[in-house]
């Protein structure tokens, strides 16, 4: 029997409200800055902002909400995705976290500016949260106004949706409402702070919780509000681990948390592949930003990377210690999976089991880099094809070379050449096909060029001895390499359009990046950063005011 198509409307929109039932909920019931402790949830109602606007709106996340594709009325929509107006259904309330920030613990942190409206389980029996970010204070404040700027809102809204089209675990974006409001911000905490226009994104996920959830009960030996943190996500997100149900005033069994445990390994390992593979830089991998359920969670000073640098980070706070940089991303998820191993220590986990996790950690993400690698350039394990990545690294370091193009360019370097109906191109040949990754021609000179064009030159005799039929290696290699991503001077643009008053180019990249390993027709839409945008902020640097 076909499932009857039942579409709601955003203002009856069922929810229903598992980690109230499940999770010790503050008795505090007014809004004002303060430790939380015993709860993990605290009541509180979103402040209503004054003239919310539609601007952005995912109808991918709103078929999985059984939302319509278009919203019917944009006011009731942006009344509700503001947090002005609260549906009888709904239960806000902003919960309680803390986390290692830049390697240091920084206590309670917890949603500061993010409320949770509630779950609504879909009509295939999924269940998503609904959260608005940047809908007021919260008892999480500490010194800040609870609010966001349409500038990092567009971002968030725009790199959580392109993840989910490249195919990377991330949380979601439903709706992007302007408020009509003006938030305060020192950009770069130089003194030259701006009122600047304010925006509430509606993210969508099974949870947003993350690894300093589990720390901050820990921290403080609140021994049952881990438990039944444990209990709740284990019931909720990992049902497939559990033989019997978990019993409320129960302590979850070492097994279970092992087997939790290694499967986030496992999955987060999965998830910084992906990173790598399409060039994203998170930027701010702090504990409080690691999710529990291995999702790309928290866009803030996020960065794509352009031409190839390990070291490169996009956040200007990050600039010194470079902790956060494109090349860390691996071994900073390990030291973030290593503090969660010290909460289930707490928990009754034995050390060398936690340890075992941790090394699949390590396992997983070597095989799975290294598969990528080889299937990103077309190859495969052979002796030669393992050289042939390794030693692409210090070419694509040594010029600035654009990391996605040049995959892009090695993807239409036919194995024999035509032209020459031989089995050697020209020099001329081979280069052709990877300029467009260059940042300099001047680059493609000299030494560099020798070496290069030696690379190319194994590269191609390697595809000849597989002998893959050139298009569907071309096909293959180009589903791994995306072309159109959102990097920072495309988003930039939609930004100060936005700023300007002019919202389209918001829906016209959510649109480009819907298909981000096709070639637009649009031009403007890919290629390398312009020179414009190498110094401007936004662009190249960014900050974590947001
Ligand atoms: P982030 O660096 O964005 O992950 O945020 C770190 C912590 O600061 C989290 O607890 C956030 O909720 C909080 N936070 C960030 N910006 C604001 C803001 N404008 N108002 C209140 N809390 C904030
Ligand atoms: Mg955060």
């Amino acid at each position: 029997m076909p499932l009857a198509l039942q579409v709601h409307d955003i203002e009856n929109l069922p929810m229903d409200h598992s980690a109230l039932r499940d999770l010790p909920v503050d008795p505090e019931l007014r809004n004002f800055r303060r430790q939380a402790h015993g709860a993990l949830l605290s009541k509180v109602q979103p402040t209503p902002v004054a003239a919310p606007q539609l601007i952005g709106w995912s109808r991918e996340v709103a078929a999985l909400l059984d939302l319509p594709a278009v919203p019917q009325s944009a006011d009731s929509y942006a009344q509700c995705l503001s947090g002005n107006r609260l549906t009888p259904a709904m239960q806000p309330f902003a919960s309680r976290y803390g986390g290692h920030q830049f390697g240091h613990w920084a206590g309670q942190l917890g949603d500061g500016r993010a409320i949770t409206l509630g779950e609504t389980v879909n009509r295939l029996g999924q269940r998503w949260e609904l959260q608005l970010k940047g809908a007021g204070p919260t008892p999480y404040s500490r010194g800040a106004d609870g609010r966001a700027v349409l500038r990092s809102s567009i971002r968030e809204f725009l790199c959580s949706e392109a993840m989910f089209h490249l195919g990377v675990p991330s949380t979601r974006a439903l709706s992007l409402v302007l408020t009509g409001d003006r938030v305060l911000r020192d950009m770069f905490y130089d003194g030259r702070a701006e009122l600047e226009p304010g925006a509430i994104v509606c993210r969508v996920a099974p949870s947003f919780f993350r690894i300093g959830h589990l720390q901050l009960p820990a921290a403080h030996g609140e021994t049952e509000v881990l438990q039944a943190l444990l209990r709740h996500v284990l019931t909720r997100h990992y049902p497939h681990l559990l033989s019997a149900p978990l019993l409320p005033g129960t302590a979850v069994q070492p097994e279970v948390l092992l087997a939790f445990f290694e499967e986030l390994c496992r999955s987060s390992a999965s998830l910084v592949v992906h990173w790598q593979r399409v060039g994203f830089v998170h930027g701010v991998m702090n504990t409080d930003n690691t999710s529990l359920l291995g999702l790309t969670i928290d866009y803030g000073p996020y960065g794509w990377l352009e031409n190839y640098d390990p070291d490169w980070t996009p956040n200007t706070t990050d600039a010194h210690g470079r902790r956060y940089c494109f090349g860390q991303q691996p071994q900073v998820m390990l030291w973030n999976l290593a503090q969660l191993g010290q909460v289930l220590r707490g928990a009754g986990c034995d050390a060398p089991a936690l340890q075992a996790c941790l090394q699949t950690y390590a396992d997983v993400f070597e095989t799975e880099l290294a598969a990528m690698n080889l299937a990103r350039l077309g190859l495969q394990p052979t002796q030669e094809g393992l050289a042939l990545v390794d030693d692409q690294w210090p070419l694509l370091q040594a010029v600035e070379t654009d990391m996605l193009l040049w995959f892009r360019g090695l993807a239409d370097l036919p194995a024999v050449s035509e032209q020459r109906h031989g089995l050697t191109a020209s020099d001329r040949e081979l280069e052709a096909a990877v300029e467009q990754a260059f940042y300099s021609p001047a680059d493609l000179q000299g030494p560099h060029r020798v070496a290069l064009l030696d690379w190319l030159r194994r590269y191609q005799l390697e595809l000849q001895r597989l002998a893959v039929a050139d298009a569907a290696r071309r096909l293959a290699m180009n589903q791994l390499n995306p072309l159109v991503v959102p990097r920072n001077w495309l988003v930039q643009q939609a930004i100060d359009a936005a700023q300007a008053g002019d919202f389209a180019a918001i829906d016209r990249l959510l649109e480009a990046f819907r298909q981000p390993y096709a070639v637009p027709a649009d031009p403007s839409l890919y290629g390398r950063r312009p020179e414009w945008a190498r110094q401007r902020a936004g662009c190249s640097m960014l900050s974590c005011s947001s």
